[in-house]
């Protein structure tokens, strides 16, 4: 059955092994169909991610924006006790096994990690 690559994407196209489409049953002469209507349902071509999304298995998934901008990020590597094992505010220093700590309120001047 002599169908175009652009039927697949036709409203027309009956999906029929026995059957082109609705207006031309055995199929067109040539390259071109004159009836031909894209059906807007149809799978596009090429699939358009906007920012902050990419396509899985099909579909469209949003990514949670990012909590923290970059220059944000800096700054807590810059003075946050997870990453000097320093209060900002005093600079007592934490135990030795900061690494495992989850709180970073400060015994001695009483700074508060709001961050984490
Ligand atoms: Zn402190």
């Amino acid at each position: 059955m002599p169908k175009l690559p652009e039927c697949d994407r036709c409203l027309l196209y009956a999906h029929n092994p026995h059957l082109v489409c609705a207006v031309h049953p055995t199929g067109v002469d040539g390259n071109t169909c004159l009836d031909f209507r894209e059906d807007p349902s149809a799978e596009p071509a090429e699939l358009w991610e906007p920012e902050g999304a990419s396509y899985y298995n099909g579909e469209l998934i949003l990514q949670p924006q990012q909590r923290l901008t970059q220059q944000q990020q800096l700054e807590l590597l810059d003075t946050h006790p997870m990453f000097t094992g320093k209060c900002p505010q005093c600079q007592h220093e934490f135990d030795r096994d900061w690494s495992a700590r989850v709180h970073w309120d400060c015994p001695e001047c009483g700074w508060m990690d709001d961050t984490v």
